[in-house]
């Protein structure tokens, strides 16, 4: 039998449901779906029935799908979703549904075929408890972290030697999206190209500003590759740049590494975010920096943990983070370093290599 990569996940969820006095939950989203269970597809609904040995999943979704799960998760049994959101109310043998845990940023629309499907059940939001568990990488998936991350980094290795002044930020983007789809899966998100004052603009749409050759370029690009995400940001810094350049960068890169160093497991993902604001704010850039520090990165370019203000996620061995400070003087500069880390049980691993 195929191995059961999300096995334990699954395990812990009906465990935490157990613990939540649930009776079952029902799963729709498409991350979430995928993360329990390993198969990808954007019409499922998965019920899970809480602790017990005697435990069971159905995977409902539509026929287009039916052999992916079977080859995919051959230990969930399959229904068909058109039945189960279909006018007459389920009936599964061996579940009961006083209490079912849902995702509550479901449509009301899906909310309320929920109640017909589940007459009288009191429902709990279980996104939280979900997005936890996911937050905790299984070591196959730092595996796959890891390859995203290392392709990332040959990505840009080879596209930035093909930079040439005259290229617009179009093209510079095109260049790494042509790499990733022919190396990787395509991008994780929309790659972002900021040619010199652009880059105060922290996620600038690469237009058709010319480089000239001289001015720094910011990037931060994510291929996508087997299912996973990754996340850097570098900076091409040609000499002879400006003296508050050169001090914004210094400034930046040592909050990066000050992140970095940060990093380990019983710290919240607000204390780490307050450390490396502190620091900037010290050195008179703490307004400049508008955005959070960092987020998680797997099967979603941003999962749980977020390292941001007030955030009292703890993080555990497991967890990956993206350190990312930034300071951005609009009309003049931007500089952002981003890499991306996973807890270890003493410090962190730090994924991205490229140089900064
Ligand atoms: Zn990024
Ligand atoms: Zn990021």
């Amino acid at each position: 039998m195929k191995k059961n990569r999300f096995g334990e996940r699954l395990a812990a969820f009906r465990e935490r449901l157990a613990e939540r006095k649930l009776d079952a939950a029902v799963v729709f989203g498409q991350a979430n779906v995928n993360g329990l269970t390993g198969v990808d597809c954007d019409n499922a609904c998965l019920l899970v029935s809480a602790g017990g040995s005697r435990a069971d999943a159905v995977f409902y979704t539509d026929f287009r799908y039916v052999p992916a799960v079977e080859r995919t998760a051959p230990w969930v049994k399959v229904g068909d979703i058109r039945k189960l959101l279909g006018e007459k109310p389920l009936k599964v043998r061996g579940f009961s549904f006083g209490r079912v845990g849902y995702e509550s940023d479901i449509s009301k629309a899906r909310f309320d075929r929920l109640r017909k499907v589940f007459p009288g059940a009191r429902f709990v939001d279980i996104a939280k408890d979900i997005r936890e568990l996911r937050a905790v990488k299984t070591p196959w998936e730092i595996e796959c972290l890891r390859a995203a991350e290392r392709l990332n980094d040959e990505i840009w290795r080879d596209a930035r030697k093909s930079f040439k002044a005259g290229m617009t930020e179009k093209d510079m983007a095109r260049v790494i999206r042509h790499l990733m789809i022919e190396r990787g899966d395509g991008e994780a998100f929309a790659t972002i190209v900021c040619v010199g004052r652009n880059a105060a603009e922290c996620h600038h749409v690469p237009d058709d500003t010319v480089w000239n050759g001289r001015e720094p370029v910011l990037v931060d690009m994510g291929v996508k590759l087997d299912g996973y995400c990754s996340d850097m940001t570098r900076n091409i810094v040609p000499p002879r740049q400006s003296r508050l350049y050169r001090k914004v960068y210094d400034l930046v890169l040592a909050a990066n590494e000050l992140g970095i160093r940060s990093v380990r497991p019983g710290i919240t993902g607000g204390q780490l975010d307050g450390i490396v604001r502190r620091f900037l704010r010290k050195n008179g850039f703490g307004k400049e920096f508008g955005h959070s520090l960092g987020h998680g990165v797997g099967m979603e370019i941003h999962e749980a943990p977020a390292a941001a203000k007030k955030v009292e996620t703890v993080l555990r061995p497991g967890m990956s983070v993206t350190i990312e400070p930034g300071v951005y003087l609009v009309g003049s500069l931007g500089v952002r370093i981003e890499d991306l880390v996973v807890v270890t049980e003493t410090g962190c691993e730090v994924l991205s290599h490229s140089e900064k």
